[in-house]
């Protein structure tokens, strides 16, 4: 099983899409780990988007990023972090196919309705980012047998 951050961002909180999205990632079947409210900081906006520092837009996307709270998910399932970034869509949401969540929520490259991590190198870092240990949950959740087969998991 791999594990996954999703950040509902401010445009998801502001268009009350946050339900909506969520039930998206239940139905596909993933299992919810960690949840959250968060207004990200400074260090955390520069931490999370340090590869994107030096770029023009920048300091709007930060300022979008801290314009109201996120909430934070951390999602486990097998092949999350790909399952994940496929249901999500490509980062410009009016590049996004129709059926992903950019595609179908979003019409702009910054406002893009949610982050998720793009390899397992960053999921870990992330997690570690935003979550503590004790805030993240294991639990048998009933529905496995018919999520999964038996090899698959
Ligand atoms: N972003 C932006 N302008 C751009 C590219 C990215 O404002 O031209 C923002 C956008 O919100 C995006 C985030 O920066 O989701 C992180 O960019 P990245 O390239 O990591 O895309 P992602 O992994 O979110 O698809
Ligand atoms: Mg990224």
């Amino acid at each position: 099983m791999e594990r996954t951050l999703v950040i509902f961002k401010p445009d998801s909180l502001n268009r009350g899409l946050v339900g909506e999205i969520l039930h998206r990632f239940e139905r596909k079947g993933l299992k919810l780990v960690g949840l959250k409210m968060m207004h990200l900081n400074d260090d955390l906006i520069g931490e999370h988007y340090f590869h994107l520092k030096d770029k023009p837009f920048f300091p709007h996307l930060k300022r979008f990023m801290q314009s109201a709270p996120s909430v934070l998910l951390v999602i486990e399932g097998v092949n999350a972090i790909t399952v994940v970034r496929n249901l999500v869509g490509v980062t410009k949401g009016y590049e996004a196919e129709a059926g992903t969540i950019r595609g179908d929520y979003s019409l702009s490259g910054q406002c893009n309705v949610v982050h998720a991590s793009d390899s397992q190198v960053s999921s870990d870092i992330e997690i570690a980012r935003f979550f503590k240990d004790e805030e993240l949950f294991s639990y048998d959740k009933i529905d496995l047998d018919f999520v999964y087969s038996v090899d698959e998991i």
